[in-house]
């Protein structure tokens, strides 16, 4: 008994490791993309459901409610996420030649940044670079923000850490950020983090806690600057780990507004 039991809870413990994300509803569809690092293997997962008119992108594996959010959001309007999943931590961790290295897979955008990011865990490595290089290349690719015409990404943060404020004067991202707009009766943790000035304005008026991203942020290889350098209109869905409720009210606001400031990308994910 006590064998069969724990029989159980050892299964029950590997499914809940597994089983991070949402159930795949009826109807849905799914392929993956695999990027093989060496002992590092990255699956990018997309599900779609119906003819999606939206493409969510979820970069961190360890970042879950905005996965859940946007599968709650497809469930009833059809869309579309790409689903990077590596083992449910945040950063991709391999090997290379008996070395380990490890980087924040939301700094391998650029080809100043990618060193940049490998450094903050320790020494740079030519062929750790390029493999992050080739797996930057294979995500854009696959998520295609040329055809798109837009980048739209989900993030979660822990309490506190990291939020609006963070931007303001004196505090560590003062740089990154040109402007903000705060609503004071947000949690501070959940915002939304855009390039766009167009963007940044409409959504300003939605009264919800917006963060425009500088010109002149320093190039940490992430997504963001990617976005910028290319032009690319950019949001990002930032919402506090388990902020459900909040994660698809900010996800709703950022589709109306996108499609609103940009009409002729409403349609760009079904074609
Ligand atoms: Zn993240």
């Amino acid at each position: 008994m006590l064998r069969f039991g724990t029989l159980i809870l050892l299964t029950c413990l590997l499914f809940e490791t597994r089983a991070q994300h949402p159930p795949v509803f009826e109807g849905m569809r799914s392929d993956t993309t695999r990027i093989v690092m060496n002992d590092l293997t990255v699956n990018l997962v997309r599900y779609t459901y119906r003819t999606p008119k939206i493409q969510f992108l979820a970069i961190h594996d360890d970042e879950d409610t905005g996965v859940k959010a946007a599968f709650e959001y497809i469930r009833f309007s059809g869309g579309s996420i790409i689903d990077c999943q590596y083992g449910g931590s945040r950063n991709f961790r391999l090997s290379n030649q008996g070395e380990r290295f490890q980087t924040d897979p939301n700094s391998i955008y650029t080809k100043s940044g990618i060193p940049i990011g490998i450094q903050k865990y320790g020494p740079v490595d030519d062929d750790v670079v390029k493999l992050m290089d080739r797996a930057a290349k294979t995500i854009l690719k696959l998520y295609n923000p040329e055809k798109l015409g837009y980048i739209l990404t989900l993030h979660n943060n822990t309490d506190g850490d990291f939020g609006i404020s963070s931007y303001l004067k004196g505090y560590e991202l003062e740089t990154t950020a040109d402007s903000l707009h705060i609503n004071f009766s947000m949690d501070p943790d959940d915002l939304l983090f855009v390039t766009d000035p167009k963007l940044f304005s409409a959504f300003k008026k939605e009264n919800v806690n917006v963060v425009l991203q500088s010109e002149k942020a320093p190039d940490d290889g992430s997504l963001s600057i990617y976005a910028m350098k290319n032009k690319i209109p950019y949001i990002n869905v930032e919402v506090q780990h388990g902020h459900f409720d909040e994660n698809l009210r900010l996800i709703e606001i950022a589709i109306k507004v996108l499609f609103r400031t940009y009409p002729e990308f409403s349609q760009k994910a079904a074609e």
